[in-house]
């Protein structure tokens, strides 16, 4: 529990719009930022007293699209794998789960996250073959115990890759078609209904741990299914996300699926709103950012996924000029490899620069950063209460070490945070006036303890995981071409780097 008044002295206050980091207290009340001033400002005499000189101090970073469940299978993802190969091995790299692993997962999600300036995620979480009160308790816990602020989107599908992609079931023959076949995800009934059961008694304090609702990909849920997760996030006031248009083979399927693209699907389906983020959002025309625009809906930037699978780059600037919110995330640690909001901000600014050779049209420092705080925390339903050091805020702070070399020299903090930070200057981090990290050292988690568990876990996993990840190694081939030759096919957005005859 945090004291009751914090004051935190001697540091230097990031500011993203002004791009300096001037000297300046903070004063901290329970889990909140109560007032900002000059150096040496009044606080109350029973202040606890955080020392931070030689620091700067930047609003937390929040990664508005993450997978906690993936953790376990750091290192798995094929050296040349596009999403539907990653969606295809999905079962070998997370099957057979434990509560006990769901919690670990979590757990090592979360030390990552925090080590690298990180201090709230949107998760979007899968059990198999639905959703379950203890295993989101047991993630949620994992982020309580280690102090992350969350928000947990269960996701959710009532169909397979393989049932999502009508054609693809007939070009695999037999009997690796009847077992294609006979691999079933729950009746979008009882997924719906067991949510439903869950977000009417949440087992989390709301302030750190929120619930929301993620049909994961439009594709893979029936129309009923959608329009039962908009009717859930209406009645329970839950923000929406979904992945969205991140590979060319889902848009060439959706146009020929609903006759419209999947956005314009989704709009048709009443699912847009303030409260709706688009994850990834690769493969969208003028019209579907249209309609982003006009329902107040936000963009969830992944851009290291995105390269990771070869799905494209996604183009900012059109959304950002119709006024479209971005947040920006690094994906699950098995679609990216690693958790480091540092590394996909740089990456969302770089992308931008191989895009257009108008450089006035490229995303620059200030606006990604806005984007990895401010914008995430707006896409995930915590606008105005994180992803700013301000009075009102939460006091999610993360403390760069000014003697790290990343700052020596230092000649503009944001230009530096964006282009020069990975991560390893990050000294101290705090979440809701709790320090969470403190000179190095996390205060709420055995980090040793936790490789262990973790490793042990991992090693039982991937011996009993052997005869879904050989499943899926026979199908990969025929998965692979089929996406293959549909990614060949026209569509009239452009995302890849090269057109396919180069
Ligand atoms: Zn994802």
């Amino acid at each position: 529990m945090a004291d009751h008044f914090t004051i935190i002295r001697n540091g230097r206050l990031v500011d993203i719009r002004r791009r300096e980091a001037a000297p300046a207290d903070i004063l901290i009340e329970g889990d909140n930022i109560l007032s900002i001033g000059p150096a040496g400002m009044d606080a109350p005499p029973d202040a606890r007293i955080v020392d931070a000189s030689d620091r700067a101090m930047m609003p937390g970073l929040v990664n508005a699209h993450v997978h906690g469940h993936g953790t376990l299978a750091k290192g798995m993802v094929g050296d040349r794998w596009p999403l539907e190969l990653f969606l295809n091995a999905m079962p070998g790299m997370t099957g057979h789960r434990t509560l006990e692993d769901k919690y670990l997962n979590g757990l090592v999600a979360a030390v990552e996250m925090i080590r690298k300036g990180c201090t709230t995620c949107y998760d979007l979480f899968f059990e198999f073959p639905l959703p379950s009160r203890d295993g989101l308790a047991a993630l949620g816990k994992a982020y309580q115990d280690a102090g992350i602020r969350a928000v947990i989107a269960p996701m959710l599908a009532d169909k397979t890759l393989y049932q999502a992609y009508p054609d693809l079931i007939d070009n695999i023959p037999e009997p690796l078609r009847a077992q294609v076949i006979a691999f079933q995800l729950a009746p979008y009934q009882a997924s719906a209904d067991a949510l439903e059961a869950i977000y009417q008694d949440w087992p989390f304090d709301r302030e750190l741990i929120r619930p929301a609702i993620a049909p994961t990909i439009p594709l893979h849920c029936s129309d009923e299914f959608l329009v039962r997760c908009r009717d859930l996030a209406r009645d329970y006031e839950l923000p929406l996300q979904t992945h969205l248009a991140e590979t060319k083979s889902q848009a060439i399927i959706g146009l020929r699926k609903y006759g419209r693209t999947l956005t314009a699907h989704l709009d048709q389906l009443g699912m847009l709103g303030p409260h709706f983020s688009a994850a990834h959002a690769i493969w969208l025309d003028r019209d579907d950012l249209g309609r982003l625009s006009d329902n107040g809906a936000s963009i969830v930037h992944a851009p290291v996924s995105n390269m990771r699978f070869g799905s494209g780059l996604a183009h900012l600037r059109p959304a950002l000029d119709r006024g479209i919110n971005v947040g920006i995330a690094t994906d699950a640690t098995n679609s990216s490899d690693q958790l480091n909001m540092f590394e996909s901000t740089r990456l969302a600014a770089l992308i931008s620069r191989v895009q257009t050779p108008d450089f006035e049209q490229w995303l620059g420092p200030d606006e990604v950063l806005h984007m990895a705080t401010v914008g995430s925390a707006r896409a995930m339903g915590l606008g105005g209460k994180v992803g700013e050091i301000a009075p009102g805020f939460k006091a999610d702070i993360v403390f760069l070490d000014l003697g790290h070399i990343n700052y020596v020299p230092c000649h503009d903090m944001i230009t530096q945070i964006v282009f020069t930070e990975n991560g390893g200057a990050v000294d101290s981090v705090m979440i809701g006036g709790r320090m969470v990290l403190d000179h190095g050292r996390l205060t709420t988690i055995d980090e040793k303890k936790l490789r262990r568990d973790a490793t042990a876990a991992a090693e039982r996993l991937f011996t009993a995981n052997a005869p879904m990840r050989s499943f899926a190694k026979d199908l990969q081939s025929i998965v692979g071409h089929f996406c293959h030759n549909l990614a060949c096919e026209p569509y009239h957005v452009h995302r890849l780097g090269l057109p396919h005859e180069s």
